[in-house]
């Protein structure tokens, strides 16, 4: 008897079963009932053989009709409990009044009807255990209703036969009483069973789809989402937004701090983003520092600005890194709406996508709603994309150098080179252009490799006290095959180390710091040495010079072209140059075009400038016209002029 019977979803299954059976026992019985007034018309009083069993046909059709229109949807676990109830006492106040109404016909029979009334509670007794098997305190209770006064009125009656039936019966109900309870139980524990594995795989189902460490749903749950939005939205026209959200100074703590740090501020980031979500606000992480959201039922630019204003809040608002720390994280977030920008999911999160890469380059922490103008990029980034893919590398590509001046001497100790490209069907495409769209197609480490091979051949050319400057890209720094690839070219060269100098941004190693200063050690250890180009152009970090023992910094352009109206940047110039003095790193500042930004900078203390004053980026064979005319204008000093 120790059968979860309170249990709700127990109760919901056995109303299933009984549902389809209770109509049966219904007609079961009126039929019995029905075959014993027959047998009793002539002899009983019209009441018993009429008047009873015509109510019990209304009753039974009336039940018969209630249980073929009942419908299980609409009852919940508790409301199935008390159904079962009631049914208990439904079937007790039956059992009772058929007990006693065939009883009540016995003295009108012969022995035959006698018979017939021992048999109809015995058939009687069997198909309500049999019917009620799923029910099993309705099914007992109606069992011993029925069955109590049957074997003590048939007892009585002293007759050998109706008593051998008696016995019979109470062996045969015994028997199903035990078959019934082992039924009864072993379906108990089907349901529990069936329900802790429905639990089970709603939990997989839910842990499939969540996000374990902000608990905010994840990329497969997003795109799940984005694809029912769509859906819905086809059908009933609405319009929404999809944005992507990505955090601006997250690798910065993250590498700073370590990844616990970086794992606890997720945490926050996701807590405090939760805040926001709702029914009609979807918001999900994506992986690593990129966050997406669903904005449904959303046409207005303002709404969505306002949102993406709600969030940025959030996510300006300082986060407590530890005990003394605190961090501001910020977001650039790229949005793209339906209908107006996209038509298919992968549009429209390509293009959120697209919209945040272009505001993450040139409007870092801020809402760029994917337009017309970001369209016509993409479609000239595919063609470029096209362009550079058919290309015979080996041919169309080449290196400008561009000379990097002691100011204060006039000596010219190095170049830096970079790369052209001559495209037959586009004409001459900026690096600043291809370089950013080959990383995007996967194609920067071959470019880079075909580069260095003409770099390599280059610097064997250029004076031989001068150091060459090499761009890498972040892509290049995080793959080992081509870091190996250019160590074994330089290696096999004949060039020597020492003339050569990595520049790299910090944007390598933002993405995978280990595997960056891994790769600068092993450049180091071969006797090249590295630069951090751009430094100020983003979050810049000296702790990165200290902590990979950099060889230069290369203070970028944007400094420069404002350091005439500007109060701060000269500033900062001076102390990095102070730094860099103390650190004992070389400082090169970038993009000089007018004597009065050399003098000032002279005033700063600067030594090597870079910079259209003193040359453009030229082809290697204009380098010894070049120091030529430095000579004719009786600028010094070395034997500059091409090797070989
Ligand atoms: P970068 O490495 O910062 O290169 C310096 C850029 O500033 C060059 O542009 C150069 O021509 C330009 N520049 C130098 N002096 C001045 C000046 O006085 N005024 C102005 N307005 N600009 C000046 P370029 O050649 O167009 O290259 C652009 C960017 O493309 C480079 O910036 C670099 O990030 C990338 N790049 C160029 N060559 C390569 C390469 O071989 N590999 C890789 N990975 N990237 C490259
Ligand atoms: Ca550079
Ligand atoms: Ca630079």
């Amino acid at each position: 008897m120790a059968l979860p019977y309170d249990d709700p979803d127990l109760a919901h299954a056995q109303l299933t079963v009984l549902a389809r059976q209770i109509p049966m026992l219904f007609i079961i019985l009126t039929t019995n009932a029905l075959a014993l007034a027959a047998t009793h018309i002539d002899t009983a009083p019209p009441f018993l053989t009429i008047v009873m069993p015509a109510l019990f046909c209304l009753l039974c059709a009336h039940r018969v009709r209630f249980w073929h229109r009942f419908s299980l949807t609409s009852v919940d676990g508790a409301g199935a409990l008390r159904f079962l109830r009631t049914i208990t006492r439904v079937v007790a106040i039956l059992g009772l009044v058929f007990t006693g109404w065939s009883l009540a016909l016995y003295p009108y029979g012969d022995s035959y009807a006698h018979c017939h009334v021992a048999f109809y509670m015995s058939i009687t007794v069997v198909s309500c255990i049999l019917c009620l098997t799923q029910h099993r305190s309705a099914a007992l209770l109606l069992t011993f209703l029925v069955l109590i006064p049957f074997t003590i009125f048939f007892l009585i009656t002293e007759n050998l036969v109706l008593i051998a039936m008696v016995g019979n019966v109470a062996i045969v109900t015994w028997g199903l009483i035990i078959i019934m309870l082992r039924n009864n139980r072993s379906f108990a524990k089907l349901v529990v069973a069936q329900r802790n594995a429905q639990r089970l795989s709603n939990e997989n189902l839910r842990l499939a789809q969540q996000d374990g460490l902000t608990g905010l749903p994840n990329r497969r749950r997003f795109m799940a989402e984005l694809d029912d939005t769509l859906a819905a939205a086809q059908q009933s026209g609405a319009c929404f937004a999809v944005g992507m959200i990505d955090l601006d100074r997250f690798k910065a703590v993250n590498d700073s701090y370590g990844h616990g740090a970086g794992d606890r501020l997720l945490e926050q980031i996701g807590a405090r983003l939760a805040t926001i979500a709702g029914a009609d606000r979807f918001i999900a992480r994506l992986g690593g520092d990129e966050f997406g959201a669903i904005l449904k039922d959303t046409a207005s630019e303002a709404a969505i600005l306002a949102f993406g204003a709600r969030l940025q809040a959030l996510l300006d608002a300082p986060f407590a890194l530890n005990d003394t720390a605190l961090a501001t994280i910020g977001c650039s977030i790229g949005v793209a709406t339906f209908p107006q920008t996209g038509q298919t999911a992968e549009d429209l999160f390509e293009r959120a996508d697209y919209a945040l890469y272009d505001g993450k380059q040139h409007r870092k922490g801020e809402i760029v709603l994917f337009s017309q103008a970001l369209e016509t990029e993409i479609r000239t980034s595919s063609q470029i994309e096209q362009a550079l893919r058919n290309a015979d590398l080996e041919r169309e590509l080449w290196l400008a150098f561009q000379p990097i001046v002691d100011a204060t001497t006039n000596a010219v100790p190095g170049f830096e080179s970079l790369a052209r490209w001559q495209s037959p069907e586009l004409g001459a495409v900026s690096p600043g252009v291809f370089i950013p769209i080959a990383e995007h197609a996967q194609l920067i480490n071959h470019i880079t490799l075909v580069l260095f091979g003409k770099y390599l051949d280059a610097v064997r050319l250029l004076p031989a006290h001068t150091i060459v400057s090499f761009n890498l890209s972040a892509h290049n720094l995080s793959s080992r095959a081509t870091m190996a690839k250019i160590q074994e070219m330089l290696r096999g060269s004949g060039v020597s180390p020492s003339r050569v100098s990595f520049e790299i941004t910090e944007t390598a190693l933002l993405r995978d710091f280990d595997l960056a200063a891994e790769t600068i050690e092993t450049l180091h250890a071969m006797g090249a040495s590295i630069a951090l180009d751009d430094f100020g152009a983003g979050f810049s970090s000296l702790g990165y010079v200290h902590r990979l023992k950099l060889d230069k910094i290369k203070i970028d352009r944007s400094f420069v072209s404002n350091i005439e109206n500007s109060e701060t940047a000269p500033k900062i110039i001076r102390s990095l140059i102070d730094l860099c003095r103390n650190l004992e790193v070389v400082c090169v500042v970038e993009g000089v075009e007018t004597p009065a930004q050399l003098a000032l900078l002279l005033s700063l203390g600067a030594k090597l400038i870079q910079g259209y004053l003193f040359a453009k980026p030229m082809r290697l064979e204009a380098v010894t016209a070049w120091y030529e005319s430095r000579n004719r204008l009786a600028l010094p000093l070395y034997p500059d002029r091409l090797c070989g």
